[in-house]
């Protein structure tokens, strides 16, 4: 089976480039460049050089003895929340800025929901001193107070998107526009394994420094490079096509990818894509999405601000399709349990998203030695006002 991308931007039936005429030669001068940049010698220097000396890796592989003793399986923590900037998104936003350069631009835009993708983006342009716009919803720059203020410390413009729901798909909306309209001094960099090809790809290229490393890791600590199980949450989907990337052939290891469902897969608050989604395009590509009868986007709900997205990426919609990956749906009330125990039995606090993946561990039956390795795609420090409230600390 291939898991790979074609030449024309598909993985199975899905992906492709969905866009409007005005955006082709945006897409087609990255579609025919990034490749090449990417590969070449320099480039790789200097992304390998900013990993480990900006945003801190390799990342630790943690064993995680007390979680382990509990669920009675081998489990590690690939530690992303100790990332630069709490998360996995920085991987990303790194490579993507140093290609931007490279491309000639000198302005960067970018979408953000809850402001992590933003913080990531804000973080990379105050880096390299170019200039930066961040479009938000009306709506989310009020509920991410802290993000916006991290955002224009480090010199980034935040633009209010207000029409439709003021929410993440109306700031998406207003940043391919700007996009259309400064075609030649601007780079767009997408948060996700999402977009018009060659971003899925892109993206999880740069994501899959996470399993990289993490085969060093294990061969180092358990004399072998497959796990029993690998797991990751999925919103868009990015950390766990970097936390899957290269063990996606190595078809003896099981791949466990987390989704959100909210306050039930049924309940109508939910945002578990894989269940209740069906085929069709989504924010420039052919993929899985939640929608209804005549094609409205149903908005998603999750507790967790990162995985509250109605679709998945389009190798996630392949993946899925084609049984490579178990999706699995986990409900709010799962994940806070999870992120709870986790802190509890480990000292680690993780994002809410992460509990997702953290939660799926208790619906499967180990055998005594399965060695499992989940992406603790990022840091809970983010998240105290709703575990405060949730747990009446
Ligand atoms: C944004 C985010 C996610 C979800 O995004 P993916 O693209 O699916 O990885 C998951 N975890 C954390 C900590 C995040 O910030």
């Amino acid at each position: 089976m291939n898991y790979r991308v074609n030449e024309k931007g598909y993985y199975g039936d899905f992906g492709g480039a969905y866009i409007p005429e005005m955006l082709y030669p945006n897409i087609e001068d990255l579609r025919n460049r990034y490749l090449s940049i990417i590969n070449e010698p320099a480039f790789q220097a200097e992304y390998k050089d900013l990993l480990k000396n900006y945003v801190g890796r390799p990342s630790p592989l943690f064993y995680a003895n007390r979680l382990s003793e509990h669920y009675g399986a081998k489990i590690y923590l690939k530690r992303e929340d100790l990332n630069h900037t709490g998360a996995h998104k920085i991987n990303n936003t790194v490579g993507q800025i140093i290609l931007a350069e490279r491309l000639g631009k000198k302005r960067i835009i970018a979408e953000t929901g809850a402001g992590q993708h933003g913080v990531a983006t804000a973080t990379v342009c105050s880096l390299k001193g170019l200039e930066c716009v961040i479009y938000m919803g009306e709506v989310d720059i009020k509920r991410q107070a802290p993000n916006v203020a991290r955002m224009k410390m480090m010199g980034a413009t935040v633009i209010p998107a207000t029409s439709g729901s003021k929410t993440l798909k109306d700031a998406t909306n207003e940043a391919m526009r700007d996009w259309i309209n400064n075609p030649v001094d601007t780079h767009y960099i997408i948060g996700s394994v999402v977009g018009p090809h060659p971003y899925p790809e892109m993206v999880s290229l740069f994501q899959s420094i996470i399993s990289e490393e993490t085969k060093i890791q294990l061969l180092e600590q358990t004399g072998s490079t497959e796990p029993d199980y690998v797991l990751a949450c999925v919103g868009g989907g990015s950390n766990a096509m970097g936390m899957f990337y290269h063990f996606l052939d190595d078809e003896n290891v099981k791949l466990i990818a987390a989704e959100a469902a909210g306050l039930g897969v049924n309940s109508g608050h939910s945002a578990a894509t894989s269940i209740l989604g069906r085929e069709g395009v989504l924010h420039g590509s052919r993929t899985i999405l939640m929608q209804t009868d005549d094609g409205q986007v149903i908005e998603p709900y999750s507790i967790s601000a990162g995985l509250d997205y109605p679709g998945i990426g389009p190798q996630h919609a392949h993946l899925h399709k084609v049984k490579r990956v178990n999706y699995v749906a986990i409900t709010d009330d799962e994940a806070m349990q999870a992120c709870m125990l986790c802190s509890k039995l480990e000292g680690i606090i993780p994002a809410i998203e992460t509990g997702h993946a953290l939660a799926a561990l208790a619906n499967i039956d180990f055998k005594k030695d399965d060695v499992v390795v989940i992406c603790l795609s990022g840091r809970g420090d983010k998240d105290l006002d709703t575990f405060m409230t949730y747990f009446n600390l």
